[in-house]
């Protein structure tokens, strides 16, 4: 025996929209699966509830239900024929803090062709984000789009108040035609309602029948630290809206990541160059730098290589949904004063003099010693950076 669906909100037969909206979502945040796992009873109130809103939330349905009850929903949207339908409550998906996301996971290839809802598309927006913005990531970025949303002047039913869609009388709902071809009879979809079986006979003037209208929408949403370029971000129900009350698109953001003069970036790790006077290599020293997290001092031991390479562990990005960070590399390089001063000369040409043999090239073999010197293949060297 199915509960009556105002009895099931806890509204009464006069409530307005937002009072049903307000019960439904009150029921939503208390039974949804996720907060209840496990629970069977809390699912199927959830589930009951969900029901209950996709009826009275709709003006066309509501109406049919109060004239005629359950029996009068038959398949569409009602009774037996209930799809759970979570473009019903993408509207709601901020007010939850995303709870649907998790539940209504997956999905998208429900969409079943010549029926009167038809989900939204999805939307893909590119987003070019700074080096610091992609490292450590934003709690709420926003970002302006036009995008195909509900009408609010028909709520998305494409029809004039007070009007509703009539079964297609060329095809009597059946949403086909026959055309014959010789000793064949062929089904097609009937031209005059492309196969819905309904049509608007008295469109709205909003939005022209079409439920839905172009809108520039505000979309908030959280960058995780550490995305790169390419990462890609669905955010569901954010795509253009369903029609005639069908599901949501979604709406995915891909990441382009500007360059940084400083940093380069390889995966979670960085590299970076480091100039360094030579006596500090010779003698060894502390080198004070600023990193991505603050101020680090660099030991250098005495007789450091001039191209000795330093790794600075866990100052790199932090690794994506993983924990943690990379690392980062200094490639030193010993800075050699083009001007010296006249002491600085005077000081230099007395090093060299005690420096025996200085004056005489010192070869030696030393195996690959090209891939050494262009890095990880010599290719690279030759290549032009983007
Ligand atoms: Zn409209
Ligand atoms: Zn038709």
């Amino acid at each position: 025996m199915k509960r009556d669906y105002y009895e099931v909100l806890g509204v009464s037969k006069t409530a307005a929209i937002d009072e049903i909206k307000k019960a439904y979502r009150k029921l939503a945040m208390q039974y949804h699966p996720d907060q209840n796992p496990g629970d069977k009873a809390a699912e199927e109130t959830f589930k009951e509830a969900a029901e209950a809103y996709s009826v009275l939330s709709d003006a066309d349905k509501r109406r049919t239900y109060d004239q005629f009850g359950h029996a009068g929903l038959g398949g569409q949207g009602g009774g037996q024929g209930f799809q759970f339908d979570p473009g019903q409550f993408a509207d709601f998906e901020d007010l939850l803090g995303g709870i649907f996301g998790s539940f209504f996971g997956g999905g998208g290839g429900g969409r079943r062709r010549n029926t009167w809802e038809e989900r939204g598309s999805d939307l893909q927006y590119n987003l070019r984000l700074s080096f610091k913005d992609a490292v450590f990531g934003k709690e709420a970025f926003e970002l302006t789009l036009p995008r195909l949303e509900g009408c609010e002047a028909c709520q998305g039913s494409g029809c004039e108040k007070g009007h509703s869609p009539q079964t297609c009388p060329d095809c009597r709902g059946a949403g086909q035609a026959y055309m014959r071809q010789g000793p064949f009879q062929m089904a097609v979809p009937c031209p005059r309602c492309e196969g819905k079986g309904r049509i608007i006979p008295n469109p709205c003037k909003a939005c022209r029948g079409e439920g839905r209208i172009e809108r520039k929408a505000k979309v908030s949403f959280r960058i995780p630290a550490g995305v790169d370029r390419g990462v890609r971000v669905r955010l569901q129900g954010q795509g253009e809206a369903g029609r005639y009350g069908g599901r949501g698109g979604d709406l995915y953001i891909v990441f382009d990541v500007e360059t940084d003069p400083l940093y380069e970036r390889d995966g979670f790790d960085l590299h970076r160059r480091l100039d360094v006077a030579w006596p500090l290599l010779v003698l060894g020293g502390t080198l004070k730098l600023e990193t991505l997290y603050g101020p680090d001092d660099v030991k250098l031991a005495p007789g450091t290589p001039a191209d000795h390479v330093v790794k600075l562990v866990n100052a790199g990005v932090p690794r994506l949904q993983q924990g943690g960070r990379g690392d980062l590399y200094l490639h030193l390089r010993a800075e050699v004063p083009k001007k010296p001063s006249a002491e600085q000369r005077e000081l230099i040409q007395r090093l060299l003099e005690s420096m025996d043999g200085a004056d005489t090239a010192a070869t030696g073999p030393e195996e690959g010693f090209l891939s050494k010197v262009f890095g990880n293949g010599a290719k690279t060297g030759k290549k032009k950076r983007r």
